[in-house]
């Protein structure tokens, strides 16, 4: 293993993209390796809580300059950093693939979502931030400003590297608001590629700050400093919950982007060829480590056999290796993630399931490769139907009756997103109003996008992001009532 400190090793045509560290950074280092081999791969120079604070510092004192700037200019920035992006698709993909692992097409896919939501915002910029109220006075006039909140804090997980800051920053930075931005430690080469062309795109000093280094510190820096009036959070439910405490007292606008537990629900005269086929994207997308991924597959018992033989079928040829040879299912991204797919396994085998395909490690690939896996006749008391695996494990149990599938997918703290598939338009109806989730996909699978609001119910988050609603936690309203007597 070699120290290659940040030198262009994943074939960039613009090796500027990966800078030596982030903003505010001091003596410290963090190893940033490839999840494939556990090859170093860069060096970067991290912050601590002085860097954070510092950052905030920048960010309070560029806000009231950015929060004024023309809605045209501010539009204008982020259009060129969208085209700045796009240029640079095949850079930031290899720069994933190097620290996240997901297959190149994935990360490719994720650069094309992750700049679609800076031109979908850029675009939003324009849009009226004024409404009028009828008025209920006599000779008042009343008017409704949506106004910046001030700074904002993006703390954003190492699945998505690159959207879930584009998703956050965006939003921020076209309602005016200056961002402090901390990525997972896991990715910080994609988060700092994504500022040098920020910075490139031409937004004031101070404007987008991006500070690596030890989270506990650096954002409790953040959730403490009453300057942070927002803090937008995507990660695990667990973290969401501390920075939710954390951001009481000083109570901060907050976005909670957070786990999930998808049930993916199969009626019989649904196409189940199709089932079968969007079930894989549902499941081994990111290598099974999806928010949206699906959890639990409650098929109905007419079509049970039928599926859990075509489903298997499918999922033992789809090939597993390092993200740039564009594999169906790259590495999982560290050896607690390996740890907890077995678990749920052997867990799941010891209350009875059967293992139909999958269930180790591929050692001879490298010891974060697991095998993609299907169990069938889980029941509902395995860890797996409760908890989240985040990787691809695919858990299938047979129903009986409607009732009976929507209380049991029902049965969880999360409420990210639902998968059902029924050719019956009433059922359809019926289904898409019982569910407790923040969306529902019905006999598809891909349903994102930067012009709809994402997000979850119950412990799956607040506020939504993407759409118009992307908008709302990042401004205040301030009412305005003129009288004219
Ligand atoms: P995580 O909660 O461990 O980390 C997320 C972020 O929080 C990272 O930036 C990390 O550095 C920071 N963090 C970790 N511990 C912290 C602490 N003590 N104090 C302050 N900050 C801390 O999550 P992860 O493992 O990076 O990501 C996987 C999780 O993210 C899964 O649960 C997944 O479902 C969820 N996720 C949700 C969405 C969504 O949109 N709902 C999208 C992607 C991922």
């Amino acid at each position: 293993m070699s120290d290659l400190s940040n030198k262009p090793t994943f074939g960039l045509s613009d090796p500027e993209l990966l800078p030596g560290g982030g903003d505010f950074a001091g003596d410290g280092r963090l190893a940033v390796r490839d999840p494939a081999s556990g090859a170093l791969i860069a060096q970067v120079a991290i912050s601590d809580a002085h860097g954070a604070r510092a950052a905030v510092d920048a960010a309070d004192t560029a806000f009231e300059g950015w929060a004024t700037t023309l809605p045209q200019d501010r539009a204008a920035i982020l259009h060129r950093w969208h085209a700045l992006i796009v240029d640079a698709k095949e850079d930031l993909a290899r720069i994933m693939v190097a620290e996240q692992g997901k297959p190149i097409s994935e990360a490719r896919g994720e650069i094309d979502y992750a700049a679609s939501f800076v031109q979908f915002y850029a675009e939003e910029a324009l849009r009226p931030n004024i409404e009028g109220v009828t008025s209920h006075l006599p000779d008042a006039e009343m008017e409704l400003w949506r106004e910046p909140v001030g700074v904002a804090a993006l703390i954003t997980p190492w699945n998505f590297p690159s959207a879930m800051i584009t998703r956050k920053a965006a939003a921020a930075l076209a309602a005016g608001c200056t961002v402090v931005i901390h990525p997972s430690a896991e990715t910080p080469l994609s988060a700092l590629a994504l500022a040098v062309l920020a910075q490139r795109a031409g937004f004031p000093q101070g404007v987008v700050n991006t500070v690596v280094g030890d989270a506990a510190a650096i954002v409790g820096e953040w959730t403490s400093d009453k300057r942070v009036r927002a803090l937008s959070f995507t990660g695990s439910t667990e973290v969401g919950r501390l920075l939710y405490r954390q951001s009481a007292d000083s109570v901060k606008r907050l976005v909670m982007e957070l786990g999930g537990h998808a049930p993916f629900i199969v009626f019989k005269g649904a196409d189940i060829d199709r089932a079968v086929t969007e079930a894989i994207k549902a499941k081994f997308a990111t290598s099974g480590q999806d928010c949206l991924g699906a959890n639990r597959f409650y098929i109905q018992r007419p079509v049970y056999e039928e599926f859990c033989a075509k489903f298997a079928k499918a999922v033992e040829v789809l090939s597993l290796g390092h993200g740039m040879d564009d594999p169906d299912i790259g590495p999982l991204i560290h050896e607690r993630a390996i740890d907890k797919q077995q678990a749920h396994v052997d867990d799941a085998v010891a209350k009875g399931a059967r293992l139909l395909t999958g269930g180790s490690v591929d050692a001879g690939l490298g010891k974060l490769f697991y095998r993609p896996t299907v169990l069938a006749d889980v029941p509902d008391e395995a860890a797996i139907m409760s908890e989240e695996t985040f990787g691809p494990v695919a858990p299938l149990t047979v129903f009986d009756d409607e009732e009976e599938v929507i209380a049991r997918a029902n049965a969880t703290e999360y409420g990210l997103v639902a998968y059902v598939h029924s050719l019956d338009p009433r059922r359809i109806y019926r289904l898409t109003r019982a569910l407790q989730f923040g969306m529902v996909a019905v006999n598809r699978t891909k349903v994102t996008g930067a012009p709809i609001p994402f997000g979850g119910t119950k412990q799956s988050g607040l506020g939504r992001e993407g759409a118009r609603q992307g908008l709302e936690a990042f401004t205040d309203i301030k009412y305005v009532c003129r009288d004219w007597g």
